[in-house]
């Protein structure tokens, strides 16, 4: 987003002269005529890295150095490819084919189908998705005696990826990093996942750039002929490579006898891939790996005002471990507006606010285009969604998909649609197999049939198979318990009320532990999306209220073309720009996330801090961040504390304000937030709906989200029964308990 393709980067360059240049500074001058031998741009946020990169391509073609498709360049996002073709396009005078210009996976993927009988594929191979890659995983499991208690499916598929992004094929992971996972079976189980996959003409994701790595190392004469074909390679966001793609690069930029025509741009300030494997030592390693590298700092950032770098380096400067640049501002325009920092009441003014905000931005002439919400994690969207849908403000999530389209949100959703309306067929036959229960579609087809022939719902036809026996063994079993669940479900509905009855449902059907027992990295923001969505339950009175809402909210549709206002990770926001930047949910627990602060240490911090830093530079003009007094947490509330990022910003750049609001001042205090006089705020928060359950022990002090306090009388693994003052002993799943 950098800039639109129509820009004047390259119109008065079509082929001759070299006015592109003249719109550099210096430095990025430099960056630009050392063509050859490798480069390294080493430069802080905002200081054309991306341009220069850019500029990079142009000037190879413009002087002749190589035809389009001898430069190999790597770009971190599908949309940033799009933009680097579209402004190469526009270079040539015509539609760019041919380039190899895209993301490392897509660039792989394209190698690989040319050499895929190399490895025992052919070139109409399938990339399976995360589901195929877990049931074909869950069948090689089988026969190997583990604990799959301790080592379920989706763990081992995680150590499986890890190793592929280290670039290590089944033969090269040592005996002692195999007896490390699964009782040492790992590495046998990750042999035969390759093999089953080979025999079934498919590749999982990250074999597309092991598969081509190890083309690359054991066959010199495809490595030669990339080598020769490849005269330039360009990579951005370089400190974000993990280890497979390092050594890809190694492989085709290392040529011998002549120099390595690599150019990597990138920031370690910016690293914020780690839990991805990516390496941002490679950054430090460039010299020594690259022999004879140049290295050129770029010190002017020409994208945010004065305040809004110094915002972003005081805060970026509280990390020890990094290199340490210098950044200033290369724009001559005035010091701009200083940071805004929000304090207001709870998250749901927060919502409100930033809409206002927005909407307030827009009057005053700028188009929601250059505005972007960006939150720390993908649950937290759904707040803002609602409040954008009900002011009529047009937005559009980028890298994610709206909140109610999620494929978990959907499912909880029919999950609900099947208890308020059990007719409703289309939800029954989502959920029955989700999480599995072993009918396929032969089974589903059955229980159509019978429901066709007696002219019932699906629900009503499962019952009356269940009964006859017709449904029975292992599927019978599992499908019962889904009846029963609803059954049990229906009593909850009518005696406690919607909330606790779509906990309880989510919980005993099991759909909650699906995602418990998924270990792969996105399996937690799907939690957090669940909660999220309980969270929104009790906002209504009741079940069908809320439905009604949710197809509402789900109808607004997109009308393409017009200008929007972007919501989207920070994560997702990287290398891009904008006007106006919000960043809602600066606190403790959010951001920096409660897993960072659960794990401890410094690293996971300062992985965050660099997230900040990302989110902060985003903003041309105008960053406002947010923090919330309080969160809802179900149907409760609960204090925050402002992030600490907030105290390490500098006041000079920074104006702080706080909402004070009487009335709901006086609302919070109604509440239970103080509990026995002293303030929640002290007590380490529990994560209902995290990956693993707690274990409770007898007599401990728990928080019930609807019974209130109550303290352990008996418990199992998943149950207990807990007292509570006035209400008696209640059974209790445990998933949706707070220790205290
Ligand atoms: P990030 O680290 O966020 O990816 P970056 O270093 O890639 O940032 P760019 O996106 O390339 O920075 O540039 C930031 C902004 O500054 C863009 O709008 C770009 O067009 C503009 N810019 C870059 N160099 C110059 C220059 N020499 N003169 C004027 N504007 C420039
Ligand atoms: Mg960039």
């Amino acid at each position: 987003m950098s800039e639109h393709p129509s820009s004047a980067l390259f119109s008065s360059s079509s082929g001759q002269g070299e006015s592109y240049l003249a719109r550099l500074n210096p430095e990025q001058r430099a960056a630009i005529e050392t063509t050859d031998g490798p480069l390294l741009v080493l430069a802080g946020a905002g200081t054309g890295k991306t341009r220069v990169l850019t500029t990079r391509f142009a000037h190879i073609l413009l002087t002749n150095r190589a035809k389009p498709w001898q430069i190999l360049a790597v770009t971190f996002t599908n949309k940033a490819a799009k933009e680097m073709r579209e402004r190469v396009s526009l270079l040539l005078g015509n539609p760019a084919e041919g380039l190899w210009l895209g993301t490392f996976h897509a660039l792989c993927a394209r190698m690989l189908r040319r050499h895929a009988d190399y490895v025992g594929l052919t070139s109409s191979f399938t990339i399976l998705d995360t589901d195929d890659q877990l049931r074909l995983l869950k069948q090689i499991i089988a026969p190997f005696q583990i604990d799959t208690k301790r080592w379920p499916a989706p763990g081992i598929l995680g150590v499986i990826q890890r190793w592929k992004d280290r670039g290590l094929t089944p033969e090269r992971v040592t005996d002692s990093e195999d007896s490390d996972f699964a009782d040492g079976h790992c590495r046998a189980i990750y042999r035969a996942y390759q093999e089953r996959l080979i025999q079934l003409n498919a590749c999982d994701f990250g074999d597309l750039m092991l598969h081509v790595t190890e083309i690359l190392r054991t066959r010199p004469d495809v490595q030669a002929q990339y080598q020769r074909l490849f005269r330039y390679i360009l990579v951005d966001e370089y400190q974000d490579t993990n280890t497979v793609q390092y050594l890809w690069l190694r492989l085709l930029a290392l040529r011998p006898g002549e120099p390595a025509n690599i150019c990597c741009v990138g920031d370690d300030d910016q690293s914020i891939y780690s839990w991805r494997g990516a390496q941002v030592g490679n950054i430090l390693r460039f010299e020594k790996d690259f022999p004879g590298a140049h290295i050129v700092r770029l010190e002017r950032n020409y994208r945010s005002t004065r305040h809004i770098l110094g915002a972003a380096a005081g805060l970026i400067a509280h990390n020890d471990e990094r290199l340490g640049k210098t950044l200033r501002s290369g724009r001559e325009d005035s010091d701009g507006e200083k940071v805004l920092v929000v304090g207001v009441s709870d998250s749901d003014h927060e919502a409100r606010d930033v809409c206002a905000m927005a909407e307030k931005m827009q009057r005053d002439g700028h188009s929601l285009a250059e505005m972007a919400i960006l939150v720390r994690a993908g649950f937290q969207t759904r707040a803002f969604e609602e409040k954008l849908v009900q002011s009529g403000v047009p937005y559009r999530i980028v890298g994610g998909v709206r909140f109610y389209e999620r494929a978990e949100i959907r499912d909880a959703l029919a999950y609900m649609r099947v208890l308020s309306q059990p007719a409703d067929d289309l939800a029954f036959e989502r959920i029955l197999n989700t999480p599995k229960r072993g009918m396929g579609p032969a089974g589903v087809q059955k229980l159509h049939a019978a429901a066709r022939s007696h002219q019932v719902p699906l629900t009503t036809a499962t019952r009356t198979l269940l009964a006859e026996k017709v449904l029975k063994g292992k599927v019978g079993d599992q499908v019962q318990e889904l009846v029963n669940a609803l059954d049990t479900t229906r009593d909850i509905l009518a005696r406690e009320g919607h909330v606790v009855a779509v906990e309880h449902l989510l919980e005993a059907s099991g759909y909650l532990a699906m995602w418990q027992a998924d270990t792969s990295p996105e399996a937690p923001g799907r939690l957090e999306n669940l909660k999220e969505l309980v969270r929104a339950l009790a906002d209504f009175g009741t079940l069908g209220e809320f439905l009604e809402h949710v197809a509402l909210v789900m109808e607004h549709d997109e009308n393409a073309g017009d200008a929007r206002i972007s919501l989207m990770t920070l994560h997702g926001a990287k290398g891009l720009e904008f006007d106006v930047v919000f960043l809602p949910g600066w606190e403790e627990g959010v951001f920096p996330s409660q897993r960072t602060l659960d794990e401890g240490g410094n690293s996971g911090l300062e992985e965050e801090r660099r997230l900040a830093y990302v989110g902060i530079t985003r903003a041309r003009k105008h960053a406002m961040i947010f923090h919330a007094a309080r969160r809802r947490v179900y149907a409760n509330w609960q204090d925050s504390i402002p992030s600490r990022f907030l105290d390490e910003l500098p006041d000079e750049h920074v104006i702080r304000q706080e909402e004070r609001d009487a009335s709901h001042r006086a609302r919070h205090l109604s509440d239970s937030v103080f509990v026995g006089g002293a303030p929640l705020v002290a007590r380490r928060r529990r994560d209902p709906l995290a990956g693993n359950t707690p274990s409770f022990q007898l007599g401990e002090r728990v928080r019930h989200p609807r019974f209130g306090e109550g303290i352990i009388v008996s418990a199992d693994h998943h149950h207990v029964d807990v007292a509570f003052e006035g209400l008696g002993i209640k059974h209790l799943l445990t998933s949706f308990l707070e220790k205290l």
